[in-house]
Parts: structure tokens; sequence; C-alpha cells
């Protein structure tokens, strides 16, 4: 092994990116004693309205519970189906199937891994309550052509943003096109929280309730309950608030966020430049004007695949395959339907190393391996 003279962050697939300031933010809650939700959690939230533009930001624990508080938040549960993609991380389906609802699995594009309009108008049945495209690499879903289909069908539209944080959809941010957005603040997203979520809803009677399913169910605030002998609990709910430590992080991040969205579109457009050399190696679209690219996913032979992944791996490159399709998952048989494309793209698609803490010289390294492993293994 030959690790320690690879240039820097090229061994990784993905990984947070820090901007010095998160550790002074994280212990200066540390004192107050109040770790879950409270005022700096408050005060990220409207950091992320003023952000994006909305009048209202829930924050919540993870993103995987703002999917599934969004869906119940607005009325999805039982005996509803869900219309998702199979290509996404399996956080998008076990959300709809926590939610009580039924994942309907659809094919994507696969120059962008994204759902077509086609191919949601196609899957939809008289069960279908909601449509949860998943943002793949950042860039937004355009379902404006069927957006009046599916409103007067009563078909809510959930976004699975976890990519798709400092996106536009147009000139529009991803999160106030009026769409129910979900986003993911893990440790390799564009944006981090170390662990955590947030949900844009679509009225303030939606978010009252998303408020309440992150807390037990219980109606008043910390500072309502201070006050009074007892508190209520409206309805089901768990414990998924964004705890203040977490949300001091992120006030951290948000306030760099322009440096890491420059970042990221550079390395994607020097991928893009660089990959041009490569015939066999398809590039995913994503859009890269309007998006803060999330990765960088290549498709390749599917013959070939698996074989470059080993390769390339032991070269120490961190190459990743996201992700493994779903509806051929066994904790989602219940719901497999054919999906033949999406088949064929889940053996296809390999990510490359993409992290703001990379170089040009990694995105050469990383393509210049990608050609020989290319050649070595066809
Ligand atoms: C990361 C991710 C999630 C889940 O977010 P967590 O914050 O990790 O719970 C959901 N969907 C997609 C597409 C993701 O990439």
């Amino acid at each position: 092994m030959q690790t320690t003279t690879l240039p820097a962050g090229v061994g990784r697939n993905a990984s947070p990116f820090l901007h010095g300031g998160e550790a002074a933010a994280i212990a200066a809650v540390l004192p107050t004693g109040q770790y879950g939700h409270g005022p700096v959690t408050e005060q990220f939230e409207q950091a992320l309205a003023h952000y994006l533009g909305v009048d209202d930001v829930v924050a919540v624990s993870s993103g995987t519970t703002a999917l599934v508080i969004g869906l119940q938040a607005a009325g999805i549960g039982p005996g509803d189906e869900v219309i998702v993609p199979s290509l996404t991380f399996c956080a998008s389906v076990q959300a709809i199937v926590a939610a009580g609802a039924a994942p309907r699995f659809i094919d994507v594009d696969p120059a962008t891994l994204c759902v077509t309009s086609d191919g949601v108008l196609g899957a939809l049945t008289p069960a279908t309550r909601a449509v949860m495209p998943v943002l793949y690499g950042g860039r937004a879903v355009g379902l404006d052509s069927i957006r009046d289909t599916l409103d007067a069908r009563g078909i809510l539209l959930i976004e699975d943003a976890a990519h798709a944080f400092g996106s536009r959809a147009g000139t529009r941010m991803v999160g106030s096109t009026g769409a129910l957005t979900c986003f993911s603040f893990d440790p390799i997203k564009n944006l981090t929280t170390g662990q955590g979520g947030a949900i844009v809803l679509r009225s303030p009677e939606e978010a009252r309730r998303a408020r309440s399913r992150r807390l037990f169910g219980v109606t008043q605030s910390r500072e309502e309950r201070a006050s009074i002998t007892s508190y209520g609990v409206e309805g089901p709910g768990l414990r998924c608030e964004l705890s203040q430590i977490n949300a001091a992080f992120g006030l951290v991040q948000l306030e760099h966020f322009s440096t890491v969205a420059a970042k990221r579109r550079h390395l994607w457009r020097t991928y893009r430049d660089a990959l041009r050399e490569l015939d066999a190696a398809a590039l995913v679209d994503v859009d890269v004007e309007h998006s803060v690219p999330f990765n960088c996913v290549v498709r390749v032979s599917a013959g070939q695949r698996d074989k470059m992944f080993e390769v390339l791996r032991g070269q120490g490159i961190g190459v990743g395959v996201h992700y493994p399709p779903n509806h051929s998952q066994p904790a989602f048989a219940t719901w497999h339907r054919p999906l033949p494309v999406t088949d064929e793209i889940g053996r296809q698609i390999l990510s490359l190393p993409f992290h703001p803490a990379m170089n040009d010289e990694a995105v050469h390294y990383a393509v210049a391996a990608l050609g020989r492993a290319l050649r070595s293994t066809s």
C-alpha cells in the first residue's frame, strides 16, 4: 500500500468538511445544560428559513425522521401508496414504511438518476397519495408539467432533498418551491450538523403538527411548559428534535456554506472536463449551473463495474456505489416490482471520491486511475 503518497482526500468517497468555528460553537452550548431542542435550535431554524427564503423551517434529528414526520404531518399513513425511485438510499423507503404507507418503486432516467414525469404518471394507482422524488446528486427534479395533475388528484409532492441543500429549481431555492421538502444534515451531506435534518412544510398547520410529532406529540413549547403544571399530548410522536449542540454546529456550517457550494461546483466541473477523455465512463449529470453537487457518479459497463470497484479500492481510491436498488432488498420484498432499467443502472454506477477537502490534483489522480481500471478490466 502506498496510500501516504496519494493526493489529499482521494482515499475517501465522502467526508465532512469543517470550517474551524464548529468546536467553539459546540463548546458554548455545553454550559447551558440544555442539550435537546432549545433557543439555538430555533436560531438555526430561522437561519435556514432566511437562507431558503421561506417563512418557517422545522429542524429534526435526521433526514430520515424529516421524511417520516413530513409524510405524517401531511396525513400520509396506512393504506396510502407513495411513489419513490428504487435507486435511492434505503432511508427514503424506510421512512415511507415507518409512516405506515406502501412504497411503489419506479425507475429513474439513466442520464440523471432522477425520476421523470412520465415515470411518475405511469405508476399512479387509485391508492397513490404521494410522490417522493429524490434529488439525486443535488439535482432539482422538474415535475412541473404534472404538478396540476398531481394537485387535482390530491397527491402530495414530498421531496427527498437530502442531497440538494443549496440547489435551485430554476430561479427558486429547493425548499421554496411549494413542495414539502426534507433535508438531511448527516456528516457527508452538503451541510452538516453532525446529525440532523429539516423540513419545509406547506402551511403553518402542517408545521405545527410536525413540531408536535418531533416531541412526543406534546403541543406546548418548552417555555410554555415551564409555567404550567400539565401539558397536552395531542397525538403520536417520538423524540426527534434537533439538539442545540447539533444546531450550533449547523449555524457555523451555514455561515460558510457559500465556500463549500463553490468548491463542490468547481470539483464537479473539474471531473466533468477530465472525464471527457474517457469514452467508456458516462458522467451522470447534475445540472451544475443550478445545483450544489453532492457526488460525482459515472456509469461503466455492467460487466466491469464490480471488478473496477475492487481494483480502485485496492489502489486506495475511495470509490463507492450509491445505491444498491431497493426494490430487490429483502426488507421491501412485499413491494417488489420488475424494474429492468434500475437493475441495469444498479450494476453500472460508480461514485468517485467527492468532497470539499479534495483539490484538482486529487480529481485528476482519480480520473487517471479510473482510466487505467477501465482498460485493465475490459
Ligand atoms: C442521507 C440520506 C437520507 C437520510 O438522511 P439521514 O440524515 O442520514 O437520516 C435520506 N435520503 C437520501 C437520499 C440520503 O442520501
